[in-house]
Formats: structure tokens, sequence, C-alpha cells
């Protein structure tokens, strides 16, 4: 079989989620016994997502190869529990500089270089590069921005291109819309949606499938009059209703026939009907859970959903494991005191400290795992919130005053986090981290070597600065132990502290590597810890 290519574009309004419909529609593909990657090209003109503030687009994802991603890419590792890599995800950035770099390479002499076909031709030999390996019997390919802007202009192109020059059976495109609810009116409106499908048909693109989003269901009248407006058949446009958790949108699309409309339309034969019994029952303990626990997230970007949002998904994925609703509540770094640290962190059964950059909130942070360090409180610190906690014990067991990282305090006499000596050199700020997937061996016989179960790991990383390993002994000596060391480099990656019931700092980060259906160990750890807290004050 060919490789099948599934594109998704957006219209009326963005947000409208279209990461978890590309996730869903591939989960169920994947259900039915074939292998799918999800891909999303993105029209901004960063070279990747890594330099970019999480309140302009959410949290930066980072895969194995460490690649710096748009956040959707977590959905679709999320759904799929399969790796993506720099190739799953594009932006106009990364297209243009190819481009320019082979133009001044003399690549293309003699030519003028322009959108299309320069830039359209870069822009389908990526959309195609993950189906040359054979590797996947289906990719499905997410269109970032909305149909009609400026900058997803060259990429509709391309899949207009490429739904000639691809067989039409290997091609299939499906255009997620809005449908309001005037409730004036007491209606839902098509006509945004007629809009959108029109600007999109204009471009040459014709969907085979619309998928709608809407708070209400969609009558049979309903779906005939988009059809009719729309040029597709009735039993192609599907609605997409709200729902109680991300994770029920697969069964939701499968009940709309989704992907029985793409098997059709892909023309594949001999599948399978999807197996959902793993995710069927994660659902089942997600949505009927008999215990409760209270976890606070101190971080500097509380008021942005997105920026916290592998870390959300990890607790969702860890409370299910034990039908515990794992209430998070989010904290402002900025607003922790040690005056008010007991009064805001008061009824917390376990505290994350997040991860983070720059010196905003950075007190608040040392404050909070202050608190959860003498007071017993389960306690997971992820990359900064591990640097904090160093940098807590080294100024309160320790009796280094002013111990700091040099991330915000370069002339601290006690640097207990450092910038590596690779790092110094660096002066370009993209894609310059620590980055991607790294081993770490456990100690025998530590909290996270019995929490992973094994001591051979390995974890995602982003970030310059680094336990300093000349207080190495100092810091072992009063209790803090390094339990998790990068076996090659010898850094520190692991810190705990044996006498608190659970106290644990990663310089990596966990959250990206946790799904449904492998929840990850740390998180297991604090909400199962968490569970025990709140057990033991009842
Ligand atoms: N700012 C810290 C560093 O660069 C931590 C980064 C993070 O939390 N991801 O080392």
């Amino acid at each position: 079989m060919n490789t099948k290519y599934i594109f998704i574009t957006g219209g009326v309004a963005s947000s409208l989620g279209k990461g978890i419909i590309a996730s869903s529609l591939a989960k169920l593909l994947q259900a039915r016994g074939l292998r799918v990657t999800i891909q999303k090209f993105d029209p901004y003109i960063n070279i990747d997502p890594g330099t970019l503030n999480p309140y302009e687009h959410g949290e930066c994802y980072v895969t194995e190869d460490g690649a710096e991603t748009d956040l959707d890419l977590g959905h679709y590792e999320r759904f799929l529990g399969v790796y993506t890599s720099q190739a799953n995800n594009v932006t106009t950035g990364r297209i243009y500089h190819t481009v320019i770099t082979k133009e001044r390479e003399g690549a293309y002499l003699g030519k003028t270089v322009q959108i299309v076909p320069h830039i359209t031709d870069e822009i389908k030999r990526r959309m195609l590069l993950l189906g040359q390996s054979g590797e996947y019997d289906v990719i499905l390919t997410e269109i970032g921005g909305t149909v009609g802007d400026m900058e997803s202009q060259p990429f509709v192109e391309a899949v207009r291109q490429l739904q000639w020059e691809l067989p039409e059976e290997d091609c299939m495109s499906i255009h997620l819309t809005l449908i309001p609810y005037l409730s004036a009116a007491k209606e839902l409106k098509t006509k945004p949606t007629q809009h959108s499908v029109q600007t999109l048909q204009q471009s040459g693109v014709k969907p085979d499938v619309i998928v709608c989003r809407t708070e209400h269901p969609l009558s049979p009248e309903l779906r005939k009059k988009i059809a009719l407006f729309c040029n597709v058949r009735p039993g192609h446009v599907i609605q997409s209703i709200d729902a109680w958790s991300i994770y029920q949108v697969p069964l939701n699309m499968h009940e709309e026939h989704l992907d029985e409309l793409a098997v059709r339309k892909l023309q594949i034969e001999n599948f399978n009907s999807p197996d959902l019994n793993v995710w069927r029952s994660f659902l089942d303990r997600l949505r009927n859970p008999s215990s409760e626990v209270d976890i606070v997230l101190v971080g500097k970007y509380v008021e942005l959903q997105d920026a916290y949002k592998s870390i959300l998904e990890a607790f969702v994925h860890a409370g299910a494991a034990y039908r515990c609703k794992v209430q998070v509540r989010e904290i402002q770094s900025e607003r922790i005191t040690d005056d008010n640290v007991a009064q805001l962190l008061e009824g917390a059964d376990g505290i994350l400290v997040a991860p983070g950059f720059g010196e905003r909130g950075l007190e608040g942070k040392v404050c909070a795992i202050r608190h959860a360090r003498e007071n017993g409180i389960p306690f997971l610190g992820i990359c900064l919130g591990m640097q904090m906690c160093v940098v807590e014990y080294a100024r309160h067991v320790l009796g280094f005053a002013d111990a700091a990282s040099t991330e915000v305090k370069p002339d601290t006499t006690h640097p207990v986090i450092c910038l590596m000596e690779e790092q110094k050199k660096t002066t370009l700020k993209g894609g310059t981290m620590r980055l991607g997937a790294y081993a770490c061996r456990l100690q025998e016989g530590s909290l996270a070597a019995s929490l992973y179960g094994q001591t051979d790991i390995k974890e995602r990383h982003r970030h310059r600065y680094e336990f300093n390993p000349d207080y190495l002994e100092a810091f072992e000596a009063s209790g803090l132990k390094a339990s998790g060391r990068n076996p090659d480099s010898g850094l520190v990656e692991v810190v705990e502290l044996p006498s608190h019931p659970f106290f644990i700092g990663v310089q990596f980060h966990p959250e990206y590597k946790s799904t449904p259906e492998r929840p990850h160990p740390l998180f297991l750890g604090l909400v199962r810890a968490a569970l025990d807290a709140r057990t033991k004050k009842q």
C-alpha cells in the first residue's frame, strides 16, 4: 500500500482543536492496525518555537531527538504513544531558511526564486518526507492557522498541488470549522462555515470531510444544508461536540464514522475495526474517580492554561491510574513569600514546582520548596524546579545564604547551579540548549529507582544550567542525595531527600513522556504520595 496523506485545515476561528481532531483520527486509524504519524506545519517565521515566550503559543514541547516544537506534538505523542521528531514540525521560517540557504549556495543559479514553485516545492518535499521511510501507512498533516490567513497560503497551495500530484486514493482533505450557537435566536449558524469552505475552495482545495465544532448536536437537516453549500456529501459533514475530556474525542469521532470515511476515501483494504479497549478503560477510570488529591503547581505562567500543558496532562494520566481526581491548583510564584506561603499552600497534598526561565517568581519558588521540605509535603521539582530545590537546600540547610543559580546571579559566592562549559561558548539563543533525550543512571535503592522500577532511564532535557558538581559532596553529606547521574558526563540529573516522605527534583522533563496508556512513574509517584498524605491527614 502507498503511504496515505490526510491534510487538516481549519476555518472560522483559531483554537478549534485541530490538533485534537488530528490526534483522534490518527488514534482510530492506529487502533485499526495502521502505522500512523502526525506532523504540523506552522505558518510563523520563527525557525521553531524554542525562542517563544509560553504566552505566545503555550508550552514548547521537546521531542526525543531534541526538537523544540509546537505543543500539538505533545498531543500527537500522548494519543499515539509514538515518538515524533524534528521532521514532524515545520515552520515557515524553516522552509524559507532552507530555500534561502540553497539560493546562497547557488542551487538555483540563473533562476528567480519564488513562492511558487520554490517555497511550495520545499513545503511539499517536507510534507512527503516522513512517508519516504516506509515506516508509516498514514501521515496526517495539520496546517496551523486558519484558511484565508496570508501566512498559511503557501501551505494551502502546497496541499492543492499535492491533491493533483498524488493518486486520488492516497490523499484526503479534512476541514475543521465552527458552528456558532446564537443563544438569542436559539439557532446554530452555518454561514461562517460556508464562507470558510468557499475560501478553501477558492484556493483550489476541495474538502472530503467537514468536521464541525459545535456546542449543540447538528440535526440531519443542518448537516444536509452544510453539505449542499459546502460541496460534500451529507454523510461527510460530521459534528465534533464539546467533550468532557480531550481523550473522549476519538470515541466521538468513531461514532461519527470519521475513521470509516478515511479508510473508504483512502481505499485502505483489510482494515480491522478499531481496538480501543485500553483507551476505554483509561477513560472509565478517568471519568469515575474514587478519590481526590489537591496538587499545587507553582509556576510563573499560570494565567495561560497551555503554558504547562504536558504537566497538566501527566497529572490526568497518573490520576486515572489510581482512579484519583487530581485537582491542580496553579499558583503564580511571584505571589509567594515566606509570610504567606503557609496560607497559600494550605491544603496541598502535593507540590510541583514548574520549569521556567529568568528571575521573575524565582524567590516564590524557593519559598514553596522550603515549605514542602520542612512540612513533609510530597514534592516534585522539574528542571528550574529542581534547580531551585538545590538553591533552597544550599541556603537553608548548608547555610550558604546567597546560594543561587548563575542564570540570575552571576556573581554569587555559591553558584550551586551554573553554566556548563560548552554552554559558556554559546552566543546564539535558538536551539542551543541541552535538548532532547539523554541517558540517566539511577542509584540502586533510591526513590527514583524504585519509582521507575529500573536504574537505566532516558529522559528529555531543555536547559542550559546544571547542578554544580563542586558542591556535590557538601549536599550529599548533609542529606540531599544525587540519585541520578548522566553515565557519560556525570552530570547530576536527579536529587532526592531520603529523610522526607517524597521529595525529588529532576533536571529533565518527565511530563513530555507521559501518556494515558503509560502514565509517567514520577507523576504516579507524586499522586500516590499525595494520596497517602491525604489519608494521613484524615
Ligand atoms: N532556566 C533553566 C536553565 O536554562 C531551567 C530551564 C527549564 O526549566 N526548562 O537551565
